[in-house]
């Protein structure tokens, strides 16, 4: 049996990342920049006003209350009004709008008191630079603000339009194709024949591969005839980043993955030492990642998780390639048996009072049984031997 992290090793080092792209900072959400992002314009790009109020000099209000002149008024969006504001003289100011020259503070308008048309009190005094957005409080010109590395997600997206960003360098999604095979495989809905069962990995996988942000090509379900799926697997190989493959890499006289991609393709035939998910395969079609992901629907899920994701994850510039891990309480015993294999329990789990992440088992391990898996929140990481008391740590890896 091949230890989990030699697979992993394995599967990282043969998947590395895609070379960049340069693309709309529209389009670039979810990608990782490949160079540094470096701001081409300030923001704010004007000082302007933090509070609806009226734009003053500090120093007129050193007495308060002191009643001012309104000379002005302005809103986000007005040209910046054109004379100095004088002694003794105020501007009605809105939220984002520019400050006027003249002034260094803005008074809140609930501290004001407006006593006509072109006259106000203001009962409280402030210091110079009061709620006043100064030029590139938030970002200044030529300031790297985003490191290569940094993942665009909406946040960063936001930033990248607010600094103008019209190009970004990034590593693109890869694009990965999907098969899966099997004789008894349905999927269209009709009635089961005796030994036909519903495919489902498929329609775990595809979002699967879609939230670890790659595009999806997905092939459909092939029969197990050989000669379809080679054809299949060129293609998918010549037109995709990487391939996955469920199904059909064990030790059966169908498993017809093995077969073609023993023959076609640089194969690693693995025996990971891991339950559920023994059977994974990995290689090189012509030079593109093939991850062969076991049928077991619980199978398919862990090896995807432990493997495939990893290394799809890597090709896209991302740094960090797990799940989350944290250390987690056990609220029950589990005890498993010694067989050289690390076991991944499916657990539910919640943080409680003690600030510790407490989980319990998920009722169904089988690698077959799905649904009870579908509701698990994470895996604990259970070495080889015979378990481990209730209240012991375990190792935790989130799955969403
Ligand atoms: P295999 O890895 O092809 O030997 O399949 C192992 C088990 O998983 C068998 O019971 C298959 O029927 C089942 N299986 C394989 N592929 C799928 C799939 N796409 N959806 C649901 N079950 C599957
Ligand atoms: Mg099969």
């Amino acid at each position: 049996m091949t230890p989990l992290e030699d697979a992993q090793r394995l599967v990282l080092e043969a998947c590395p990342p895609l070379a960049p792209v340069t693309v709309s900072s529209r389009d670039a959400l979810g990608l990782v920049l490949a160079d540094d992002v470096v701001a081409g314009e300030d923001v704010p790009p004007f000082a302007n006003s933090a509070v609806d109020g009226y734009a003053v000099r500090a120093a007129d209000l050193a007495a308060p209350p002191v009643e001012l002149r309104v000379v002005a008024e302005t809103a986000a969006g007005a040209a910046p009004y054109a004379a100095t504001v004088g002694l003794g003289e105020a501007v009605r100011i809105m939220t984002g709008a520019a400050l006027p020259p003249g002034v260094d503070a803005v008074a809140m308008v609930e501290d004001s008191e407006r006593l006509g048309e072109d006259r106000v009190r203001i009962s409280r005094s402030v210091p110079p630079g009061a709620a006043v957005r100064g030029v590139g409080e938030d970002v200044r010109r030529g300031e790297t603000i985003f490191p290569a590395g940094t993942v665009v997600g909406p946040v960063v997206a936001g930033v990248l339009a607010s600094v103008n960003a019209g190009q970004v360098r990034a590593v693109p999604a890869a694009r990965v194709a999907l098969v899966s095979t099997g004789d008894e495989l349905v999927t269209d809905g009709r009635p089961l024949r005796p030994g036909q069962i519903r495919e489902s990995n498929s329609r775990m996988l595809v979002p699967l591969l879609a939230a670890a942000g790659c595009v999806v090509d997905h092939l459909g379900t092939l029969p197990d005839d050989e000669r379809i799926l080679e054809s299949t697997l060129r293609d998918a190989a010549a037109t995709c980043d990487a391939v996955v493959t469920s199904g059909g890499v064990s030790m059966g006289d169908y498993d017809v993955v093995k077969a073609v991609l023993g023959r076609i393709a640089d194969m690693r035939w693995m025996q990971v030492a891991i339950k559920p998910a023994k059977p994974f395969a990995f290689g090189l079609l012509d030079g593109t990642p093939i991850f062969g992901l076991p049928g077991n629907p619980v199978s398919s899920l862990i090896s995807f998780e432990l493997l495939a994701r990893p290394a799809l994850r890597r090709m896209m510039g991302h740094r960090h390639l797990m799940r989350q891990g944290l250390v987690a309480v056990t609220d029950v015993d589990l005890r498993r048996q010694t067989d050289g294999k690390v076991h991944l329990v499916r657990v539910n789990g919640s943080f409680t009072d003690d600030g510790r992440y407490h989980v319990v088992p998920v009722g169904a391990q089988g690698s077959h049984q799905l649904a009870a898996t579908a509701l698990a929140d994470a895996l604990v990481v259970l070495p080889d031997g015979d378990g481990v008391p209730a209240g012991a740590d375990v190792a935790v890896l989130m799955l969403h």
